[in-house]
């Protein structure tokens, strides 16, 4: 069977009532038949449910059509993607371990890696990352860790998942790839040899921006060892949760579809606009990482960004024109989003810490949705038009 069936008819087992579509296990404990199969379950001699903190028919169903997805072995569930990224490097690094780790990470991975991890004795190394060479340099006796994301947010800047995948393999080191803008849709790391597929459920898993989630996909080992640090410490997935992020991966395949298509034709329209210094889409040739881009990646994307002449004045202009787009920080929704990360998500950032990763004054990131492209190509064109016509004027 294709992935889009199996995303589709995937189902924990029905119940007496023989349910089409799953029902809600909104319960935080489950039964015995006696104190027996109690006692055989605990001794995992016997299979069954327990307790909703470490399994849930939801949960367990969303989990195993996400590694379907992925093509890895094993997978976790967590409450939130930072939930997920967390326990994934709290349950596999120690006192004394280094992280090498690229510097257009999500906001709340670096937090953790500057400020949380130190704590315990767990150091990073950052690096620009493009170049497979700046990782191999970083590397000391005591790295255990590699960690990107590809492609970055907002830069959409990507690693070489092939060559990072050699580099690990060379160093025997444990390699996590962050896949929340790609989804499994566009790329599979694990395909290339990544040990951990890292997701924020939030973003296109779920697509329409009801509930928060994450998931840790990889090598069975390696989630037996997260899956007992999450089972004493306690970031599980709500049932609830699981139930809705389940039913969107049966639509996952044909939303990404239509949000990169959108995505590609706005990003053609706008690429010669009179004011736009420049788009960057993976999937347009003047993207810098092209050729990787289509080597490791069937779909461009829903991300783009724009960088609007005239810096955070004119941004402002155009933001206040647009009648259908979203000002938000989020992404990963069936409504188009824009963000201006150097005023919101990056200003902690100083000025040159933006630069290097690429955020100038004027870049407006664009989350492509599902409306109507001709929508949004007009929408986005009478928004600079006005923003020009009323700069020039002033
Ligand atoms: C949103 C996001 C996260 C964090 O996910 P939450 O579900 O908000 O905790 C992590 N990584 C990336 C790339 C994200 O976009």
């Amino acid at each position: 069977m294709k992935k889009q069936t199996k995303a589709i008819r995937i189902q924990a087992e029905r119940s007496q009532n023989r349910e089409h579509s799953v029902p809600l296990y909104l319960t935080s404990s489950f039964t015995f038949e006696d104190a027996e199969q109690g006692r055989a379950i605990f001794a995992e001699e016997e299979t069954g449910n327990i307790y909703s903190r470490y399994m849930n028919p939801n949960v367990d169903e969303f989990v195993e059509k996400m590694c379907m997805l992925e093509n890895t072995e094993d997978g976790l569930a967590f409450a939130t993607g930072m939930a997920a990224n967390y326990a994934a490097m709290a349950a596999l690094l120690q006192q004394g371990d280094h992280v090498v780790a690229s510097k257009a990470l999500f906001g709340s991975c670096i937090q953790i890696l500057t400020k949380i991890l130190p704590k315990w004795g767990i150091t990073c190394t950052f690096v620009d990352g493009h170049e497979i060479s700046e990782w191999e340099s970083a590397i000391q006796d005591n790295t255990k860790f590699l960690f990107c994301e590809s492609p970055s947010n907002p830069g959409l800047h990507l690693i070489d998942l092939e060559a990072i995948c050699q580099l690990k393999v060379k160093h025997n080191l444990i390699l996590a790839v962050d896949n929340c803008f790609a989804t499994p849709i566009i790329q599979t790391p694990a395909d290339w040899g990544a040990d951990l597929v890292i997701h924020s459920a939030t973003k296109y898993i779920d697509g329409q921006g009801r509930v928060l989630g994450g998931v840790v996909c990889g090598r069975e080992d390696l989630i037996k060892e997260i899956r007992f640090f999450a089972r004493h410490t306690g970031p599980s997935m709500s049932p609830f949760n699981a139930w809705v992020l389940s039913k969107s991966l049966e639509t996952l395949s044909l939303r990404m579809e239509k949000h990169c298509d959108n995505a590609m034709k706005l990003a053609l329209a706008l690429q010669n606009h009179p004011a736009i210094e420049v788009v960057n889409y993976p999937f347009l040739p003047s993207h810098s990482q092209y050729d990787l881009a289509k080597k490791q990646m069937k779909m461009g994307g829903a991300i783009l960004t724009i960088d609007i002449k005239g810096g955070f004045e004119m941004v402002n202009e155009f933001s206040k024109n647009l009648k259908i787009a979203s000002i938000s920080p989020n992404l990963g929704d069936t409504r188009t989003i824009i963000t201006h990360p150097a005023s919101t998500t990056h200003s902690k950032l100083s000025l040159d810490q933006r630069l290097e990763v690429g955020i100038t004054e004027g870049l407006v990131r664009v989350a492509v949705g599902l409306e109507a492209v001709e929508d949004l190509i007009s929408d986005f064109e009478q928004a600079l038009e006005k923003a020009l016509v009323g700069s020039l004027v002033g």
